[in-house]
């Protein structure tokens, strides 16, 4: 399962250049699979811009037979406008880590139909009737194939891509196939490791009611200590081939299917990103429902199942990345030769648990990161944001962030992952003193 990188700008297709919907429409008739796959005159195609993220354009284009989405680098973060440009180049590693997890974990990411490096455009398989998770969550579902499914594409997704699974020499080839996703990696460097912690103009926070919790991490150095090593460890850990922005928006399912989209933010980095990603997502949309209940109670059933989701998705994650390591250890890490015998079996079974330890420290870690930003820096999700009453949305921001601090500087009080859901509960209810504001 080696990595195919494509030369950046293929001589053959068009220049860059936006495309509106007509433009798409004559691109699309041109290529005989992508028209096949839609069916009718292209003429009759609905073409519908559906962005709803933060960097690029997404078209869902339908015809008589089937459907794709079409996504499109643009030269600039979306969000903000031309002012912050962004490489396009994104869309080649994107395209590079779906086609990549597609060998790893078959039917947990959507099939690429084509991809224009020159355009840095790539189609795929429509996703229907599938939503973004983050909003089933806010409304109350419960989706009974997340946990079998998002483990198995973070455990597979992670051991194929280590050292545990393939050789140094390839390894290294996959380092270099993706070093040149910087410019994304810097995002991720400055809105999760720095800002928060800093006075920075894009940061915002729900004022009055979180401004001197906002300004204390402005001067929490033990806060500080610890986002600084997290962010060592994001920039100098290329352990795996990590998604990079693998958040509940990130994902899309229904009750019986699960899909990861959008990973052009892929490079090898630490695992703990990935999964403590999935965990601080779904600790928000538990601190979040309080927020969306009309009666105190109702939500009561998805709550516990949220609480239930992050304990099973650590637990399952490493069980399966366990297995994956006896069974699957084709790679130069930890040499065979080392651990002969039943004896060495025995040491490699310890040092394993050492493993994981050290891994769930540091998913715990860049959780904690990942709360934070979303509630002090500049991208904020909508599970707190579509909670209208400003007082009751600093009340679910405020408990998370109590959360997530002891998670960033008292990482090592969290031995299991029941540590964290017992203090999340604890938390629930729990009425910050907002007297000061
Ligand atoms: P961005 O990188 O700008 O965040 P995303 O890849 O997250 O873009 O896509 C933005 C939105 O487009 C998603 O939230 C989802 O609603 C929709 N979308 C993306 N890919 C698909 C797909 N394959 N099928 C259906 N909808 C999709
Ligand atoms: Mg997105």
């Amino acid at each position: 399962m080696t990595l195919q990188e494509r030369p950046l700008g293929d001589p053959g297709s068009s220049p860059y250049r936006i495309l509106r919907e007509g433009d798409l429409r004559d691109y699309l008739a041109r290529l005989p699979e992508v028209a096949a796959r839609l069916g009718g005159a292209p003429n009759a195609w609905s073409i519908t811009e559906v962005g709803d993220g933060n960097l690029n354009l997404v078209f869902i284009v339908k015809g008589s037979r089937g459907g794709i989405a079409v996504k499109q680098a643009l030269p600039y973060v979306r969000l903000v406008g031309e002012s912050w440009p962004l490489p396009l180049s994104r869309a080649h590693y994107e395209h590079l880590a779906l086609t990549h997890q597609a060998r790893l974990a078959p039917g947990l990411v959507p099939t690429v139909v084509h991809h224009d490096e020159a355009l840095a455009l790539t189609a795929m398989e429509l996703l229907e009737p599938h939503i973004i998770m983050r909003k089933g969550l806010i409304a109350g579902t419960i989706y009974p194939r997340f946990v079998e499914d998002i483990t198995t594409f973070i455990a597979r997704t992670l051991f194929f891509t280590s050292d545990l699974a393939v050789s140094a020499a390839e390894k290294k080839e996959g380092i270099a196939a993706f070093a040149g996703n910087h410019a994304l990696c810097k995002i991720t460097e400055d809105l999760i490791f720095t800002d928060p912690y800093r006075q920075a103009e894009q940061n915002r926070w729900t004022s009055p009611w979180l401004d001197h919790i906002a300004a204390s991490f402005r001067e929490d150095f033990d806060a500080h200590v610890a986002i600084s090593r997290l962010k060592l460890r994001f920039m100098a850990s290329p352990e795996s081939l990590i998604h990079g922005d693998l958040h509940t928006g990130s994902i899309m399912v229904t009750e019986t299917e699960t899909r990861v989209i959008d990973p052009e933010f892929a490079f090898y980095g630490p695992m703990g990103f990935d999964i403590g990603a999935v965990l601080a997502n779904l600790i928000m949309a538990y601190f979040a429902s309080a927020g969306h209940e009309r009666v105190a109670g109702e939500r009561q059933g998805v709550e516990s199942w949220l609480l239930e989701t992050v304990e099973r998705v650590w637990s399952e994650t490493a069980r399966k990345f366990l297995d994956l390591w006896r069974s699957e250890a084709r790679g130069d890490g930890y040499p065979k030769a080392l651990f002969a015998g039943a004896a060495g079996e025995t040491r490699l079974q310890v040092e394993r648990r050492h493993y994981m330890e050290r891994l769930f420290a540091d998913t715990v870690g860049f959780g904690a990161a990942k709360i934070i930003r979303r509630i002090l820096g500049l991208a904020h999700n909508i599970d707190f944001e579509w909670i209208e009453d400003g007082r009751l949305r600093a009340l679910c921001e405020a408990r998370s962030l109590r959360l997530a601090r002891t998670m960033l500087v008292d990482t090592a009080s969290f031995a299991t992952i029941r540590d964290v859901t017992k203090r999340a509960r604890e938390l629930r209810d729990w009425q910050p003193d907002f007297s000061a504001t």
